[in-house]
């Protein structure tokens, strides 16, 4: 169980002061009162060099993975080295075997058989690869004034003034005849050019101040500066600045205009994440969310070798733009790949489902201290004070939430704390401040047993957002505990 703030022990006297006897209130505030205390007083020495050290191997991921498809590969990297196998149903599967599914080179599902049969439930958990970002339009590239430009339609809920005027990197794939990928990555190397969306001078920009926020920067004005120089200045053909970027992509790459009809093309945040703070303590980095908590589940996941219930790890596709699509987890690609492991392992499925635990792995929103107002400070998670669990997400009386069991509440509690994992509860704002959502609905939806666990973030959906080593390190012992 996890300690209680001494209030009592903690007068404000030095050491010269004499003892003075525990008030009757203060004794029973003590026995009576709950108060999380921050991870700094819960980690020992050893665990907070840990945290460090893990957060080292998170920020190099941060900036392999910075999209769901390069999560899927950084995955299927991890996988091979850690002896997983590609799934197929119907294959002998023994305790201690792991295997993988891929779907779609988007979504990735990682399991490791245990030692218990599968009607004694599965332990599954749910994070998310995809981020907030500006994917390029079908037909993305045009030429205004002399300046080639690609036109964004931007992916996930974002504040549109935050995305211009940063470096942006060209991230994704063009497919040929379905067969062929090319992969397309520009701005991350030093020496490669980045790509910027440009704001108007404040000089100039008294009627844009008077525009509300949502405003401030309008959806079609989110369009990347692509190249500024004609393919041949002589030339009379037109749009020679949109070839010149053409061209560059062409013999870069082997592609036309064409084939951005056919592509996946994301501008996210260029460069790589950093430290924060004086102390170090916090990571700042585009893609935190939902990538935190899949780092964390990635690496309890491969470090959960002999598990007692056979795990089910799944990093999903899509849940910034609602979970939809093949990929997303209102799809059944979840549902299928637990039904083959049962036909697999003959065992009945219903059973299975409805025995099974699940963790949905997301973000919370940490209390923001600037903005006091839209929380609820007592029911808020808080930067440094551990993994966040959850209870209900959504909007509105909580409309569109999973809103977990006070049974299901308890359980993982109970893993959390003889784990000694540091833990504390969030919602995601005050109520009728706003709200958001998660997939934990959707796995519910399938008759397991669900909460949401995850990692407190500041700014979230914003292209630098921060979170905290100890919470990430938290999160890990937590899904660690879990599997175990
Ligand atoms: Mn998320
Ligand atoms: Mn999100």
């Amino acid at each position: 169980m996890e300690e209680k703030e001494d209030k009592a022990g903690q007068a404000q006297c030095g050491s010269e002061c004499p003892e003075k006897e525990e008030s009757a209130a203060a004794k029973r505030s003590n026995e009576l009162t709950w108060t999380f205390k921050d991870c700094s007083a819960r980690l020992d020495a050893g665990q907070t060099e840990e945290a460090g050290k893990f957060a080292e191997g998170y920020k190099i991921f941060l900036d392999r993975a910075k999209t769901e498809r390069e999560f899927a590969e950084v995955a299927l990297e991890e996988c091979q080295k850690a002896g997983y196998h590609l799934f197929e149903p119907g294959q002998e599967l023994r305790p201690g075997d792991r295997v993988f599914h891929l779907n779609r080179n988007k979504a990735v599902i990682m399991t490791t058989v245990g030692r218990e049969p599968l009607e004694k439930g599965l332990r599954i958990t749910v994070s998310h690869v995809d981020s907030p970002r500006l994917d390029l339009k079908p037909m993305p590239v045009t030429e205004k004034s002399g300046i080639a430009y690609l036109k964004t339609h931007y992916y996930g809920g974002i504040k549109k003034y935050q995305w211009v005027t940063v470096p942006l990197a060209l991230h994704g794939v063009t497919a040929r005849n379905g067969q062929e990928n090319i992969r397309i990555c520009i701005g991350e190397k030093e020496d490669e050019p980045v790509f910027c969306i440009s704001d108007l001078l404040p000089h100039l920009a008294s009627d844009q101040m008077d525009r509300k926020l949502r405003e401030a920067i309008k959806g079609e004005e989110l369009t990347a500066v692509a190249a500024s120089t004609p393919f041949d200045p002589e030339s009379k053909e037109k749009d020679l600045v949109k070839l010149r970027f053409l061209d560059i992509m062409n013999r870069k790459y082997g592609i036309t205009e064409k084939d951005f009809l056919t592509s996946e093309l994301s501008l996210v945040p260029a460069g790589h994440a950093r430290d924060v703070g004086a102390d170090g303590a916090l990571v700042g980095s585009y893609g935190q969310d939902d990538r935190i908590c899949a780092y964390a589940a990635l690496r309890a996941e491969l470090g959960c070798t002999a598990p007692a219930h056979t795990t089910v790890t799944v990093f999903a596709d899509k849940e910034e733009i609602g979970s939809c699509g093949n990929t997303g987890m209102n799809s059944d690609f979840l549902l299928h790949h637990i039904q083959d492991l049962c036909r697999t392992m003959k065992a009945d499925e219903r059973t299975v489902l409805r025995n099974s635990w699940a963790l949905s792995a997301d973000v919370g929103a940490a209390f923001d201290p600037v903005f006091p107002s839209v929380f609820d400070e007592q029911n808020s998670c808080h930067l440094g004070k551990g993994c966040v669990l959850t209870k209900y997400t959504g909007a509105r009386g909580k409309s569109g939430s999973n809103d977990a069991s006070a049974e299901t509440l308890a359980f993982i509690t109970g893993i959390l704390d003889e784990a000694n994992v540091p833990w504390q509860i969030g919602e995601i704002g005050a109520v009728d401040a706003g709200g958001g959502g998660t997939v934990a609905l959707f796995i519910a939806g399938m008759d397991v047993n669900t909460v949401d666990l995850g990692v407190p973030i500041l700014s979230m959906h914003s292209p630098f957002e921060l979170s905290s080593k100890a919470d990430l390190y938290s999160l890990y012992l937590g899904l660690s505990a879990f599997l175990k």
